[in-house]
Parts: C-alpha cells; structure tokens; sequence
C-alpha cells in the first residue's frame, strides 16, 4: 500500500548516514567503542547509573527479568494490554505471566488495584508498560511492591522521554527495557537498551548479553585481555558499530521529535475533543508523555472494522494497539486464559485505533485524518 499518511515514519538524515559511513571505515564493526558512546550518551540522556544497548527491545525485557532471578514457579504481574513481547520476555524465563487489567477508557494503563487482587506467595515481579508513553502511576505501583517485597521492570518501549513527578521514564524500576525498532521514537532499525541503578542487576545483565564471558572480544581486540571464564550459560544480544551510530544521531534528535509528537498530539486532541461516537484516552495525564503513538477509543467496537476500511479508503493508514495478550492462543493453552478473563481490557482491546503519529507529520495531515475520521464516524 501507498499510504497517504502512514502510521508512523523514521527521521532520517544526512548526520545518519555519515556516521554509519564512518563506522563501515573504521572496520570495527561488532560491539566497540561507538556502542560505549552510546550507552554512556543514553545513561546520561535518562540520569541512570547503567545502560547495556543489546539487540533489540525484547532482549531488553529478556535481561532485566533474568537479571531478577525469575525462574519455573515464579509469578510476574503484567497488563495484557501490550506488545506481546512484554509476555514473552517473561515466560523465556520460565516463570508465568498474570496478566492485569487495564484501569479503563480514560486511562489504558495497568490498574494498581488490580494489581494487588492477584498478588499470590509465588509472586516475584511487577512489569509495567507506559501505554502510547503515559507514565504508570509509579508511586502506588512502588509502594504495593516494597510491601510485598516485590521486583518492579519497566517495558519503556514507548516512554524514550516520558517523565513521571521530574524523573524519567527507566528510573522507577529495579531494571527497564527501552526498544529501538524502526517504529519507535528513536531508531537503529533494531536496537534496544536494558538500563538499572542496581549495580548487582547491572553486573549480571553485562554477563547475560555476552555468552556468560568475562570478557568481549572488543577487550581482546585492545589488548587488555587474552582469554576469558564463562560463568553463566548467557545469551549473544549484543548489538554492533553500525546500529550504535545510528543510535547516537537518533538519541540527539529525540527531543525535538517527542517535542513535534506533543503538538501534534494537542491538534488531534483540540479538533476530536466531543466528537461523537470516539473518546480520548489519558486526557487528563499531568505527566509528560513521549507519546510513541495516539490511541482513540471508538463508542462501539463494532464499527470499528468499517471505520478501519473508510480511513484506508482515504489513505490513511491505522493500528490496533493491542489484541490483548491473554487472548492469544499460546497464553489461553499454556495459563488457562479465556475470552471474559479480563473484561475492561478486552473491551478496550476491541475498541481502540491508534491513527498516524510521527514528527515529521505536518499540521494539514493531522486535519486530514481528523476529517476522515468525522466522515468514517457519520457514514
Ligand atoms: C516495541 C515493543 C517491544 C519490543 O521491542 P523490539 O525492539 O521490537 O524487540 C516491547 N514492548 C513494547 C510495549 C513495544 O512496543
């Protein structure tokens, strides 16, 4: 499809394109100096004591709950109302995913209350994910978790940014996963960053990204090592030269971008407010939001597939974010999921549309899309 206004579009330029030239000339492509930059320019960036870049934003996730210690047995609470990665990076572990109620149409957020209703012995672990950008309401979740002496991870796929109470998205948790998928605020195609204040955490996710080893090749390649131990069986998630370069110039053009995203957001929000048939969620937010996507809630999911159609008919291209996780045919076998499980998420689930963000959108778009969207809704 040709689309006249996508759902979202990288911002790419000429600063990207030399630094990946002079990557590929330096001939050290694998994880290296350029990737140190990286990480020490994205700690900085968010204020935290460690950043590991990895792979991509699932081997994030995979880390900060290894690093935990989750293993079979263990219970993590977790919205369903996520990327599925958000799961899956959990049950790699071993231990299962409770999935958790989204708090309504005004807020997609996971429900702290519902939270504490399924807190069991076997719990180990809070997940969080900032929906669309929108901090979780940190304090309560932090609180229910000191006592029951619970771990917190942050999923900040979408919060590159985001602040809650002066402090960034990243630092609430005892580990965060950040994703750099080509979609996301800032990209390096795939990418992602696992970040923690833990030192103890910190030691472990380093080891668990390279093979358990006590060294990296790039160690060898400078002479400060010869030979190493392995101490744990740990994965390969490293990332490389090229996508850490990219990750520089991106990280530098993220404020600017999350700046053009929030206006973008205010024009959608002024020109939707009371439109009939469609609601607005986080409308009354006071944190900042990175806002990766905008979600709208249609009045009756069953419109939902002819209004998809209308907006496709006029170029405009749109999400769903997200079938609810628990639906899934892996999660409904393995854990005992059934449609009904999680009423308010999966009516949310069959009533959200997320519509076209992203900086380099222009104000006239936005009144395209809005108008399309009046048109779809009165059809
Ligand atoms: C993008 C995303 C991820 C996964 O990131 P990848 O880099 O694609 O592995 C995880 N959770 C959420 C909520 C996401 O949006």
């Amino acid at each position: 499809m040709n689309w006249r206004i996508p759902l979202a579009d990288v911002e790419i330029g000429q600063e990207e394109i030399v630094a990946v030239e002079q990557v590929l000339r330096s001939r050290w492509l694998s994880m290296g100096e350029t990737t140190l930059a990286f990480e020490r320019a994205f700690a900085e960036f968010l204020g935290v004591k460690h950043a590991f870049a990895v792979a991509n934003g699932t081997a994030a996730l995979h880390l900060a709950h290894a690093a935990i210690g989750l293993t079979g047995g263990d219970e993590v609470i977790v919205p369903s109302l996520t990327f599925v990665a958000t799961a899956n990076s959990i049950a790699y572990t071993g231990a299962s995913p409770v999935f958790a109620e989204s708090i309504g149409k005004d807020d997609l957020n996971v429900s702290v209350m519902d939270i504490s209703r399924r807190i069991t012995p076997r719990t180990k672990a809070i997940t969080v994910m900032h929906y669309a950008g929108f901090p979780c309401d940190m304090e309560p979740i932090l609180e229910l978790a000191r006592l029951h002496h619970l771990s917190v991870i942050e999923d900040a796929a979408h919060a590159v940014g985001s602040v809650y109470n002066g402090r960034r998205a990243g630092l609430f948790g005892d580990a965060a996963g950040f994703s750099f998928f080509s979609n996301k605020n800032m990209t390096t195609g795939e990418g992602g960053m696992v970040v923690t204040q833990n030192d103890d955490l910190a030691e472990r996710i380093r080891l668990m990204r390279s093979h358990g080893m006590t060294t990296l090749t790039w160690d060898r390649h400078k002479g400060h090592a010869h030979t190493y131990d392995v101490v744990m069986p740990g994965y390969n998630y490293r990332i490389d030269e090229v996508r850490s370069a990219l990750g520089l110039v991106q990280l530098k053009r993220l404020e600017a971008g999350n700046r053009r995203r929030q206006e973008l957001v205010n024009r959608y929000r002024d020109e939707l407010t009371n439109t009939p048939g469609l609601s607005l969620p986080f409308r009354n937010s006071l944190q900042t939001s990175a806002n990766y996507i905008f979600p709208i809630l249609l009045d009756d999911a069953k419109r939902r597939p002819s209004f998809f159609q209308a907006l496709k008919a006029d170029g405009i291209q749109t999400s769903i974010h997200y079938p609810p996780i628990h639906l899934f045919s892996y999660y409904r076998e393995r854990f005992g999921y059934a449609a009904g499980s999680l009423p308010i998420t999966e009516d949310i689930g069959a009533r959200e549309v997320t519509l076209p963000l992203y900086p380099a959108m222009c104000d006239n778009d936005v009144d395209s899309v809005v108008a399309a969207v009046r048109r779809a809704l009165t059809r």
